[in-house]
């Protein structure tokens, strides 16, 4: 088996290491780690989850330690582009950690924040910089950043950077690095749209790929619940009472409903908060923070915004909605079950979505095994979830809404539509995936999907999910959050009657 000592790295990257308690590579990095350190172009299939992130940045510091230059003012030695600011501050982090040993320079740039600071921060020159597309093209319009001496460009999650309607200003970019470069570039999943994107990028690269496309998470134990839709948040209020279920992201498909369901929590007393791209950035960051401290145990999530969440421990994750992307399902349920932890994934499933099942299990070669209601849960009857309904449309709109229309959503839009409605769009000037769709409801532009203009999505933020084989055919148990434990079962997940 390799080790990280096989590879030659710098000493003061493996004395990182060590200390990070990293015992041996990741598929990912015994993968890719060689070739780019001999200074090959790489083309990565793998998810967040799998060690991505130390592939590219272990090579890149050995390489930076190995060539000691200073950057030129106002430019950087590695560019690393991310679609999202989660993720982008997350690989900052990763670059800090595991350089903590070696001098060099590291910062990370996106939008939604003064920008005064950043061209501060780059005055004089950066080793590294990790930055989002839209805020990177708005330095460089502003003559605070020049890519003329990038030595190693990093792509992340290529296919998330196209989902959110990057591709022009990636282009734009691309043109102004120097030829001569090393390119590493990573997706979760390899579209025709991005092969053809590596094939323009890279010269000769090393392809690794670290799992196949749409496959679960190993350790992930998956169930789905049917639940008529005004019966989820009941069930959701249920199942959270369970102190076993310590931190635990839930995910809808819209923004509009990810403050709902924390009004529903609030309203029975369980501390909850919404992360979404409707959130400031400092609002986002309280409740990721509030999340990892255990203070909040329960973060409500769209798929945009929990791209690039990187949170140990995470015990549970609900799908309060189930996506009508599998390869989504694929994502957040790869957010828990993390660093060898086990974990569990439930879906709640009304009649409309389960056409959405029908595709993730196909897309996963699985079939998720159906749960009951938990034991002591009476769901409402449809008539009263109706009343809950119509109390919470009478609530006042949320500041610069209409009444009745939905957050993220247009005035006008056809009536009735049906799940798998959104999918026609390619998420890239308009509407589609993720978008709300809410049983009989209007699909509107998915969080995260760029508008037609020139893309500023680095105000929406997302990431990816990982993904392994889960083995078929076992019993939801309940895991503990850490270290691979099992936890002891609890009540509801010992089948009360199925009603
Ligand atoms: P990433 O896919 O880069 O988001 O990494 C997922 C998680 O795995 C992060 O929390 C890393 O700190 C952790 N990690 C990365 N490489 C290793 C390794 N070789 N051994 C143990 N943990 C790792």
């Amino acid at each position: 088996m390799t080790q990280f000592t096989d590879f030659g790295l710098a000493q003061p990257v493996l004395r990182a290491l060590e200390e990070a308690g990293y015992k041996s590579p990741t598929p990912i990095q015994a993968q890719a780690i060689a070739p780019a350190m001999q200074g090959r172009d790489l083309c990565g299939i793998a998810q967040t989850g799998t060690g991505k992130t130390a592939a590219f940045a272990l090579p890149i510091l050995h390489r930076l330690a190995e060539t000691p230059r200073k950057a030129i003012r106002r430019g950087c030695r590695v560019l690393v582009l991310s679609p999202t600011r989660e993720l982008a501050n997350q690989i900052a982090e990763n670059f800090s950690d595991y350089g903590k040993y070696l001098s060099f320079t590291n910062t990370v740039v996106f939008g939604g924040v003064t920008i005064s600071r950043q061209e501060k921060a780059l005055a004089n020159g950066v080793d590294i910089l990790v930055a989002t597309p839209g805020r990177l093209m708005d330095l460089i319009e502003r003559r605070s950043l020049t890519l003329e001496a990038v030595e190693i460009l990093v792509l992340d999650e290529a296919d998330q950077m196209l989902d959110l309607g990057f591709i022009h200003a990636l282009k734009r970019i691309v043109k102004m690095l120097p030829k001569e470069r090393q390119s590493l570039f990573f997706s979760a999943t390899m579209p025709k749209n991005i092969a053809s994107l590596a094939d323009q990028y890279l010269r000769d690269p090393v392809q690794v790929a670290v799992t196949p496309v749409a496959t679960t998470a190993e350790r992930v134990t998956q169930e789905v619940i049917f639940a008529h839709t005004g019966a989820k948040q009941a069930l959701l209020n249920h199942i959270l009472r369970d102190p076993v279920i310590e931190r635990v992201l839930v995910f809808t498909r819209t923004k509009h409903g990810a403050d709902r369901v924390v009004r529903g929590l609030e309203k029975v007393g369980i501390n909850a908060s919404a992360i979404h791209g409707n959130k400031s950035q400092p609002q986002r960051e309280r409740a990721l923070a509030a999340f990892k401290d255990g203070s909040c145990r329960v973060l409500v999530a769209t798929d945009i915004a929990a791209r690039g969440i990187d949170v140990e421990a995470v015990s549970h994750v609900i799908n309060y909605d189930l996506p009508n992307v599998p390869e989504s399902y694929v994502h957040r349920i790869g957010r828990t079950a993390r660093a060898g932890a086990n974990g569990l994934a439930i879906s709640f499933c009304n009649d409309e979505e389960k056409a959405y099942l029908r595709d993730i299990e196909r897309t996963t070669r699985q079939k998720i095994p159906v749960g009951a209601f938990p034991e002591g849960f009476t769901p409402p009857s449809r008539q009263e979830a109706a009343d809950n309904a119509q109390a919470e449309e009478r609530r006042p709109a949320p500041h610069g809404q209409r009444p009745g229309q939905r957050q993220g959503q247009r005035p006008s839009s056809r009536p009735g539509g049906r799940p798998g409605q959104g999918r026609g769009f390619d998420g890239r000037g308009g509407e589609g995936r993720g978008g709300e769709n809410r049983g009989g409801g209007r699909p509107s532009r998915p969080e995260g999907a760029a508008r037609p203009q020139e893309p500023r999505g680095d105000r929406r933020p997302a990431s990816a999910g990982e993904a392994r084989t889960e083995p078929r055919g076992e019993r939801p148990r309940t895991p503990r959050p850490q270290g691979g434990g099992e936890g002891r079962a609890i009540g509801w997940l010992d089948r009360g009657p199925r009603s």
